[in-house]
């Protein structure tokens, strides 16, 4: 089997590129490096493994059968795609759009990497697959929201119209090693800011609710997706929901730093309140998270120690 995966450097690309190399399967990893890195893949040896340094949001050609499409190239840390709002809307439009083009040309499934900003800042609490969001559209995170909401919308589209073997993974809040140290999300910038002995910037009061999940429970979950029959969204993350200043007290008892909290102003839009239903998953692809957030923190927080030190 062989697989291309866009956004192949980057946080999540990156861990399913190991991921689907250790099951025997032949891995191109194409990224443009806006966001991600060859730092994320250098480690890899393997004779099956090869990258493209590309920019999807061009005619994509890939020599020689494939098997699987993996999209999960995008800016996703909120502090980039303010940053890169038009790479942002290109690679969630034009991107997919290639994407799906080279799976439709090769027969290949596909499979898009969503996201829990389709429900943008949800009215329904949690969130189900069928819940069609509430998302300002010329907001600042719109960019990012509605082009995961455009990619979603042309996947089934070729899925209907083409046939394509489509399938959609909705990802709610992920951490986990090779996070950059300049991240910008909560998680790393707070694992960061505690080993530094630097003030964490809580935004807002603290109050707004996300749920936390670990990068070796998403991958499984997305493997598990991509192998099913499912055609239709499917949420994938930790319904364990913690407000955002919890997620910082926790990172401190975790590290033992002595850094003070500092309450920063709310970004645009940042909604109120997040965490999956997965009972969809639960049912149709049998899969439910197994690492708990403070294992996971752990986790996360010795890899900092060890490889984003200094
Ligand atoms: N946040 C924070 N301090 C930071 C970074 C983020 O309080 O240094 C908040 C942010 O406003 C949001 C939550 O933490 O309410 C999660 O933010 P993140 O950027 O990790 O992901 P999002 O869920 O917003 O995409």
């Amino acid at each position: 089997m062989r697989a291309v995966i866009t956004g192949g450097a980057g946080f999540i690309g990156s861990h399913l590129c190991d991921a689907l190399l250790a099951e025997g399967v032949e891995v191109v990893a194409i990224d443009n490096l806006l966001t991600g890195s060859v730092d994320n893949i250098a480690h890899i040896r393997d004779a099956r493994f090869s990258f493209v340094h590309y920019d999807v949001t061009n005619y994509l050609y890939i020599d020689g059968p494939v098997d699987y499409v993996l999209h999960f190239a995008s800016p996703a840390s909120p502090i980039d795609y303010l940053r890169l709002p038009i790479a942002t809307l290109k690679v969630g439009a034009m991107g997919t759009h290639k994407a799906l083009g080279l799976a439709l040309n090769k027969k290949a499934r596909f499979l898009l990497a969503s996201t829990s900003e389709v429900y943008g800042d949800p009215l329904i609490h949690p969130q189900p697959e069928s819940y069609w969001g509430n998302v300002n559209p010329i907001g600042s995170r719109g960019v990012y929201d509605e082009a995961k909401r455009y990619a979603e919308a042309l996947t089934m589209a070729y899925h209907r119209y083409h046939g394509v073997d489509t399938k959609i993974v909705r990802i709610f809040n992920t951490f986990g090693p090779r996070m950059r140290k300049q991240d910008g999300r909560a998680v790393p910038n707070f694992i960061n800011q505690a080993l530094h002995d630097e003030p964490l910037t809580v935004y807002g009061d603290g109050s707004q609710t996300r749920s936390f999940g670990y990068i070796t429970d998403l991958v499984r979950g997305i493997l598990a997706l991509l192998r099913s029959e499912q055609n239709e969204p499917v949420n994938i993350g930790n319904p364990q929901e913690l407000s955002v200043l919890e997620m910082a007290r926790m990172i401190l008892e975790i590290t033992g730093s002595k850094s003070e909290i500092v309450f920063k102003d709310l970004p645009e839009d940042d909604p109120k309140v997040r965490q999956p239903d997965i009972t969809a998953a639960q049912q149709k692809l049998g899969w439910q998270p197994q690492v708990d957030v403070k294992d996971a923190l752990r986790l996360t927080v010795e890899w900092f120690q060890r490889e984003r030190s200094g």
